[in-house]
């Protein structure tokens, strides 16, 4: 597969500064994740609920979200979130007290868990991974096989993110000692930071620190994309291949703002209610890295950070460019796996007929053939020997298409044409 350097038309300057905006009027809790997964609400309208309660819950696996603010429940609504879908919601009027129902403990020692309160904890906390996934954390660690490696995703491959990268950077103290306390609680004898090898200020963040951390080690991956991605990690630093989680051959992943939050739970025992986001592009003022309650809405703060810039057709992306969805208006709910949001001039070239060229192929990380998926994307019959299912929707066919045509779309609606005909 060739190897892929994103250039980004216009950068836009963030500097390592973490703004925050932690007052939002209003709270919205969206009762299904972007993954399709249904949360049942455990509050309705006129009830109090403190920072931190459980307001819904996803019944199948007992798993929580809280409300990040105190205050009152309020008529529900609908709103969009970051798969571009309009989900019902729990509205939370925010009374700014942010009063806890129970008063947080004083700060403890990170170690003093076993691993069965540790996974109990990261279950009853809420946390998940941040860098998009919205896969629980929990599950990810309840692993019965022995983890030779932590291996940390500081990569941030996709263009125009820098989230991850501001709290490696105005945190890398924080990271190295989460790390090593996960590294004692679970048992696994050493870390790898994955960073990319040309991020010199990262590296050197860390590198201020590390010494007294023997069992944590950086390493860089190449500036290329999809370099963030977990199977190209575990590839390019052990050489080796895994069927479907990397906990089969004893690596497990996690993302680094996913370790910041587990950071917070293990000295605080705060459950997940703030998270820090990328907001930029050309149709933003001042680009930034910012922390927000989880459930505040991007018009909000977007407003609070000094608006937009005038273009004339602004597009609203939920995630990076490669692998983000595009929204119709910015009236989003801030998700726990929504981790930038980027406005930018909508002014894409229509596209073309397809001429063969075979770039797409040449570009795909999983091997398939997006050209060929993309001509019978709901041809069951064709569809079961292309396997689109094993698309990652990394973006890399779109990106590279000479005809601007938006391949990844094409073979997104083959995967559910291959869902749907093996559900019936
Ligand atoms: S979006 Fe899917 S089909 Fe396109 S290059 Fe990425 S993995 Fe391959
Ligand atoms: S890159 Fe675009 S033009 Fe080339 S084969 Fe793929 S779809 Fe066709």
């Amino acid at each position: 597969m060739e190897r892929v350097h994103i250039d980004v038309k216009n950068k836009f300057k963030i500097d390592d500064k973490i703004s925050q905006y932690i007052k939002p009027q209003i709270i919205y809790v969206p009762l299904e994740n972007k993954n399709g997964v249904v949360y049942k609400h455990l509050v309705k309208e006129g009830d109090y609920v403190y920072k931190g309660d459980v307001v819904a819950i996803n019944e199948d696996i007992d798993f929580p979200i809280h409300s990040s603010v105190s205050g009152n429940v309020i008529s529900g609504t609908k709103k969009l979130i970051s798969n571009g879908k309009k989900i019902k919601c729990i509205v939370i009027e925010n009374d700014f007290k942010e009063r806890y129902k129970n008063k947080l403990g004083a700060k403890r020692v990170l170690t003093n868990y076993s691993k069965e309160e540790f996974l109990k904890m990261l279950k009853n906390s809420g946390i998940t991974g941040l860098g998009g996934s919205d896969f629980p954390t929990f599950l990810k660690y309840n692993v019965s096989c022995d983890i030779k490696c932590l291996v940390v995703n500081g990569v941030e491959c996709e263009p125009y993110i820098s989230c991850d990268k501001a709290i490696m950077r105005n945190y890398a103290e924080d990271i190295l000692e989460a790390i090593d306390a996960i590294l004692e609680i679970m048992n696994i004898p050493y870390s790898i930071i994955a960073v990319k090898e040309n991020d010199y200020e990262t590296i050197t963040s860390f590198n201020n620190y590390i010494g007294t951390y023997p069992n944590i080690k950086l390493y860089g991956m190449p500036d290329a994309y999809p370099s963030g991605w977990e199977r190209r990690i575990i590839n390019t630093i052990f050489g080796v291949d895994y069927d479907k989680y990397p906990t089969e051959i004893g690596y497990l992943v996690s993302n680094v703002s996913s370790i910041y939050a587990i950071l917070e739970l293990l000295k605080y025992n705060r459950p997940l209610t703030e998270r820090v986001i990328t907001i930029t592009g050309s149709g933003i003022k001042n680009p930034v890295n910012v922390k927000v309650k989880i459930g505040a809405s991007i018009q909000e703060i977007i407003k609070y950070i000094d608006g937009y810039k005038d273009i004339k057709n602004p597009l609203f992306i939920a995630g990076g460019p490669m692998m983000g969805n595009s929204l119709p208006v910015d009236d989003v709910v801030i998700t726990k796996d929504l981790n930038c949001i980027l406005v930018i001039d909508d002014d894409y070239d229509k596209s073309l007929p397809c001429i063969r060229c075979g770039k797409c192929i040449g570009v795909c990380p999983v091997g398939i053939m997006p050209v060929c998926i993309m001509k019978n994307y709901n041809n069951y019959a064709k569809l079961k020997d292309l396997k689109p299912n094993k698309c990652i929707e990394c973006g890399l066919c779109s990106y590279t298409c000479p005809s601007k045509i938006e391949v990844r779309e094409f073979v997104r609606l083959a995967k559910d044409t291959v869902i749907k005909h093996d559900e019936v």
